[in-house]
C-alpha cells in the first residue's frame, strides 16, 4: 500500500477498518456493493492506493487505472449481469456529483437504463 488517506472512507474500507460487503478483490483493486445501491445491481471498483479522481491519474497510475477497467467483467460476473448489460459510470467533480473523494467506477444493471443518463432520476448527494 503505497498511499492512504486515514480521513478517506474508501481507505478505510481497504484497511478493514470500516465494513463493506466486499465481492472482489486482487492486488491493486477492491469491489463491493454500493450501500445505497441506485440499480439492482451496484458495486463500486476501487484502487487500493488513493486516487481522487479520474481528473487525478497521471501516468505512474497506468497499471491501475487498467485493473479497474479489467474488474469491471469479473465484477459483473460476480453480480450475474454480464449477460444482461451493465453501465460502468465514474464520477468526477462537482457537476458529476462525485461525493466520496477516492476514485470509483460504478458498475451498475439488473434493469433497463436510459441514454443520455440525467434527466428525470437526478440523486442530489447531501441535500
Ligand atoms: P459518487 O457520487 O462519489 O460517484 O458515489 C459514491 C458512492 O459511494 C455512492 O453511490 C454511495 O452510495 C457510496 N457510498 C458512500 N459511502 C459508502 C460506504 O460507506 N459504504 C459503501 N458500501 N458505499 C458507500
Ligand atoms: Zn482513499
Amino acid at each position: 500500500m503505497t498511499h492512504q488517506d486515514p480521513d478517506c472512507i474508501f481507505c478505510r474500507i481497504v484497511e478493514g477498518s470500516i465494513p463493506a460487503d466486499i465481492i472482489y478483490r486482487n492486488n491493486h483493486v477492491l469491489a463491493f456493493r454500493d450501500i445505497a445501491p441506485a440499480a439492482p445491481h451496484h458495486a463500486l471498483i476501487i484502487p487500493l492506493r488513493h486516487i481522487v479522481s479520474l481528473s487525478d491519474l497521471t501516468a505512474e497510475d497506468e497499471e491501475v487505472a487498467g485493473h479497474i477497467l479489467l474488474a469491471a467483467a469479473p465484477v459483473a460476473d460476480i453480480l450475474g449481469i454480464r449477460q444482461s448489460g451493465y453501465r460502468m459510470v465514474f464520477n468526477s467533480g462537482a457537476d458529476a456529483i462525485q461525493s466520496v473523494m477516492h476514485i470509483h467506477g460504478h458498475v451498475i444493471g439488473g434493469r433497463s437504463m436510459g441514454w443520455p443518463p440525467f434527466p428525470g432520476e437526478a440523486v442530489v448527494h447531501g441535500q
